[in-house]
């Protein structure tokens, strides 16, 4: 086993799954004004118990509080950060497997859904600056465009 990994293992981190959770907790407070186990359940498709376990997590990671006795739920300041953070981090790998990898907006999309709440904040923002470098933005921009501008690409990128 690879030593430097066991330093890792005890990271609490969201899985992809609770991600949706939070994502719908925030949507119903935003469009309904209030959000219940029921309103999330059918929102997301899944079971009342489903969400219960998933509630259990992420009240233990103080993301989430439950209003009694309305049973209303809501994002704590922590779970709006990281939901945020997460959504951010969606935008740039979008960006990233569109622009860069050239990947369809289904495979983009779906890839970037799966990842988004595991990328490190620092790690985002090294993938932001380098999209947003001129040269990068120029091979982005001029990609498959006219003849003159694919000879500056090739210059740019050999010369
Ligand atoms: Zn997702």
């Amino acid at each position: 086993m690879n030593i430097h990994r066991l330093k890792y293992k005890n990271i609490k981190s969201l899985t992809h799954s609770r991600v949706h959770y939070l994502w719908a907790i925030n949507e119903l407070n935003e469009k309904k004004g209030h959000a219940r186990a029921t309103d999330v359940a059918s929102l997301l498709g899944v079971s009342r118990s489903a969400v219960s376990i998933a509630l259990v997590h992420l009240k233990s990671m103080k993301l989430v509080v439950e209003n009694l006795p309305a049973h209303t739920l809501k994002l704590t300041l922590l779970g709006k950060k990281q939901l945020s953070n997460i959504d951010n981090n969606f935008l740039i790998l979008l960006r990233f497997f569109k622009s860069f990898l050239k990947l369809d907006d289904e495979t983009a999309t779906k890839q970037a859904c799966l990842i988004e709440h595991l990328l490190l904040e620092e790690v985002a923002k090294k993938i932001n600056q380098m999209m947003d470098t001129p040269k990068m933005c120029f091979i982005e921009e001029t990609n498959g465009s006219d003849p003159e501008s694919r000879k500056k690409l090739k210059e740019n990128l050999y010369g």
